[in-house]
Parts: C-alpha cells; structure tokens; sequence
C-alpha cells in the first residue's frame, strides 16, 4: 500500500529531480504502473460504498443513502455529489 508521503512525492513528481528523494522510491515507468493499479483499486472501492449507507425517509423507514449527498437510492445522486461525479468518470470513454 502506498503511504499519503509517496501519494504526494509521485503528484509533484516532474518536480522532483531525484527519484532518491520520492517516497515511492521506484523507476518511473514502476510507478507509473503502480499508481495505475493503486487508483483502480481506490475507484473499485469507491464504486463499492457508493450504496451502503443507511439513512431515514421521511417516513421514518429504513432506506439506502448515498455517504456523499445523503440522497436516497431511488432518487439517485444530487447533481453536485462528488461520488457520483468519480464514478460516472469512470464509465466515460476516453
Ligand atoms: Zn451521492
């Protein structure tokens, strides 16, 4: 698992001049491949809560919330939720 340090090393990376100095301590084109699969394996995750909370209707009954706008289920995502946003990017061709 990378570290937030080794997160923030590889985001600044062409600022970096030596890879000696980044936490992820790897040759570029290992980080370029690890950061892929790291990012893929946060996007899985993120797909995976995107239904999992339990909130309250307005009647008082047990529903599937969204974590991020609190909307239930069958109304889908609020139009700025940000969970939404990530994995609807997900779905878009490149
Ligand atoms: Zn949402």
């Amino acid at each position: 698992m990378l570290n937030r340090k080794a997160l923030e090393d590889a985001a600044r990376c062409n600022k970096i001049y030596d890879c000696d100095e980044c936490a992820m301590k790897k040759n570029p084109h290992d980080c370029l491949e690890i950061l892929a699969e790291y990012a893929l394996a946060y996007w899985d995750m993120l797909e995976r809560l995107e239904w999992i909370c339990v909130g309250e209707s307005g009647e008082g009954e047990d529903v599937i919330i969204c974590p991020d706008c609190q909307n239930e289920q069958k109304e889908g995502h609020k139009p700025d939720c940000a969970l939404a946003a990530i994995n609807k990017a997900g779905d878009k061709e490149l």
